[in-house]
């Protein structure tokens, strides 16, 4: 079948998990091109020059062609290809028989209602303004927690020396709300200016539930 839904996607290679909970385990990596937000230390590549429009047929036959267990759809933001997604698993998510990973920003709520049966584990990347420059969302993402809850389902965030005790209260309480478990990764590079352990206290007298694991494939050099 065609792709009519103007996806394109930009890369589709195994690799293993670099960052979140299921770090170093190997994934097969879908790469989407579009994005909603405008993050300041983005650096995903959304010329779509180099992108292809995978047909959903030839999507599954390239998934099947890679040894991994995993598939985790990236991006930009791979919910604003729910559709092309929604036909895609509907035919294929029983057939392809690996586990469905969706590494999102935890925006686009409304897209994640039309593909959550699909959907095994959701890795949540809340933005912080004080990381990207993006306004703070934290009503946009507790509305798609209510969703995303129906899954597996995990928080992380990117943080700097520039993270506001505010932006700590906020997102620990919100993890809290509902249990999450909370990923602390600090921006690399890391800055001399960052006290990690004073972060990570600073969160925990929030919230105890949290996990400081670093973004383990820029250091590895890892894709
Ligand atoms: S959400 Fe991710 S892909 Fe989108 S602009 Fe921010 S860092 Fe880049």
């Amino acid at each position: 079948m065609q792709n009519t839904f103007n996806t394109y996607i930009k890369e589709i290679f195994s690799s293993i998990q670099g960052e979140g909970l299921y770090v170093g385990q190997k994934h097969i990596f879908v790469r989407f091109c579009k994005c909603n937000l405008n993050c300041k230390f983005c650096d995903t590549d959304f010329n779509i020059k180099n992108a292809k429009k995978y047909s959903i047929d030839e999507l599954s036959e390239k998934l099947k062609s890679l040894d991994a267990d995993v598939v985790s759809f990236t991006g930009g933001e791979p919910l604003l290809d729910w559709e092309f997604l929604k036909e895609f698993l509907k035919k294929y998510k029983n057939k392809l028989n690996k586990k469905i990973y969706l590494e999102t920003n935890g925006t686009c709520y409304k897209e994640l209602e039309k593909i959550i049966d699909y959907i095994d584990i959701i890795a949540m990347d809340i933005k912080l303004k004080s990381a990207t420059e993006e306004e703070n969302n934290f009503s946009i993402n507790e509305a798609f927690i209510k969703t995303a809850l129906k899954k597996e389902l995990f928080i992380k965030i990117v943080f700097d020396e520039n993270i506001s005790n505010e932006e700590i209260k906020e997102t620990a309480n919100l993890a809290k709300k509902y249990n999450l478990k909370l990923i602390l990764q600090p921006k690399m590079p890391i800055s001399k200016n960052l006290d990690i352990e004073e972060i990570f206290e600073k969160f925990y007298s929030y919230y105890h539930n949290i996990f400081l694991i670093p973004q383990t494939h820029k250091f590895l050099n890892l894709a």
